[in-house]
């Protein structure tokens, strides 16, 4: 079984060198138990605070130990009488190849269903990320037809299926991502009213102007995944009465600050301000997935995959995430 450890944590930048791979013989099962195959890992921005040894709302991720990580696999071997061989299971396997799981533990291992939607889906718009999406939109931001929602990483697993569902209910949807290619693919693909290319507009002022453009009618909702000067930039343009839903800063992950510049607008505009932390809403998965899923499954909810080869791949691919080199869910495929 090829694991990938935290073997030391980063100052700034991670690095390959932060993480180790290992081998290790998978032991025999106990009474209770189930060996999964992965087939697929998760790799999520979240990652990058748990490499850190300081206070967040997680517990860092120890070192020495597999890096932890959302997986779907296969059952290929069960102790247990809830599970057989050759169910497809989605759970938190880590960053390795198999996963000796005690199935005892409520919610360890869930059963998917891969008839209407293919397994890693259930790591992308029909998983954590597509339920993040539907939880700062709908229960934070809640959109009204005819509304300006603009959504920042559009084109990552969480944008895509924040603007799908804000078009859904009948708003104008406005992205910002980096670069024309982008940009035009969240537009053309994923069905955005418009994307703006941040790297264009490098300073607050070129920036703001360019939502001005995209938003005529000024911006109602905002999903917040980056923070920064495109948070600044965005409260500009922001109407009254807005909400902005605080889904994550990934522009401060490896420690710049990022100030917000002008906070005197949350008053002026009487805006809503949240942040939120999707495991902390289990009662709205089941809602959001059904939408989810049904949406994926009839094709109508559109999703984009960036996917690595073996295990070995998993540290250059998650750093390449942190830089925007995927497009869509950033997965690693093992088998
Ligand atoms: P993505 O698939 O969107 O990948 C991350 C993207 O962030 C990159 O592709 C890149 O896109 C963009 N990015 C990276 N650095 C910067 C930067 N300095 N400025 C602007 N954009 C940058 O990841 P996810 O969809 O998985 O996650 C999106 C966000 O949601 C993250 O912030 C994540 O932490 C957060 N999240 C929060 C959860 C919660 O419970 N609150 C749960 C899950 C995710 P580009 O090329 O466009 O720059």
């Amino acid at each position: 079984n090829r694991q990938i450890l935290l073997d030391n944590r980063p100052t700034g930048e991670p690095s390959v060198a932060n993480f180790k791979l290992v081998e290790t013989p998978v032991s025999a099962l106990a009474d209770g138990e189930v060996l999964v195959r992965n087939h697929y890992l998760s790799l999520d921005p979240y990652m990058r605070g748990r490499m850190n040894d300081s206070k967040s709302y997680a517990q860092p991720q120890p070192l020495g130990e597999v890096m932890i990580g959302g997986t779907v696999g296969e059952v290929v071997e069960s102790r247990n009488s809830h599970f057989k061989a050759g169910d497809k299971v989605v759970g938190m396997g880590g960053w390795q190849e198999y996963q000796r799981v005690d199935a005892n533990q409520r919610g360890v291992l869930q059963k998917v269903d891969t008839t209407h939607i293919p397994l890693s889906a259930y790591l992308g718009a029909v998983g954590m990320p597509g339920v993040t999406g539907w939880y700062g939109l709908v229960k934070i931001i809640t959109p009204k037809a005819g509304e300006t929602v603009v959504v920042s990483a559009a084109s990552g697993a969480v944008g895509g299926a924040v603007g799908q569902l804000a078009k859904a209910r009948g708003c104008r949807v406005v992205g910002i991502a980096g670069g024309p290619d982008k940009c035009g693919q969240v537009v053309s693909e994923l069905g955005f009213d418009a994307c703006i290319d941040y790297k264009a507009h490098p300073d607050l002022k070129s920036l703001s102007r360019a939502l001005k453009e995209a938003c005529p009618d000024g911006i109602d909702g905002y999903f917040e995944n980056v923070g920064g000067m495109i948070l600044d930039a965005v409260m500009l343009r922001c109407n009254a009465f807005s909400r902005i839903a605080f889904c994550g800063m990934i522009s401060g992950y490896n420690g710049d600050p990022i100030p917000m510049t002008n906070p005197s607008l949350i008053l002026v505009n009487r805006m809503k301000l949240e942040g939120f932390i999707v495991s902390e809403h289990m009662g709205v998965w089941p809602e959001a997935l059904k939408e989810l899923g049904a949406l994926v499954a009839t094709g109508q909810l559109k999703y984009r995959e960036t996917v690595a080869e073996g295990i070995a791949s998993a540290p250059e691919a998650f750093l390449g995430l942190l830089k925007g080199k995927n497009f869509g869910k950033q997965l690693v495929k093992l088998v």
